[in-house]
């Protein structure tokens, strides 16, 4: 694993990062996120989400949106 450790603002807790991947529709979305197992902060790193539009597939890369429990 990765030296690197992100710790958590509130507890100072280890942050895991968590890949979800969800479909919505016709669209699917993967969301890079980092989550306190102890106190359940969030912090979103990255979400792509991959749509279909007239047969062509888009990407759509969101970067840095910040959600707080
Ligand atoms: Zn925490």
């Amino acid at each position: 694993m990765s030296s690197r450790h992100q710790l958590c603002p509130k507890c100072k807790t280890p942050l895991v990062l968590t890949i979800e991947s969800e479909y919505i529709g016709s669209e699917r979305r993967i969301t890079y996120k980092y989550r306190c197992n102890a106190c359940n902060y969030k912090v979103v790193l990255e979400r792509v989400i991959l749509r279909k539009v007239n047969g062509y597939l888009r990407l759509e890369v969101v970067r840095r949106t910040e959600t707080y429990h």
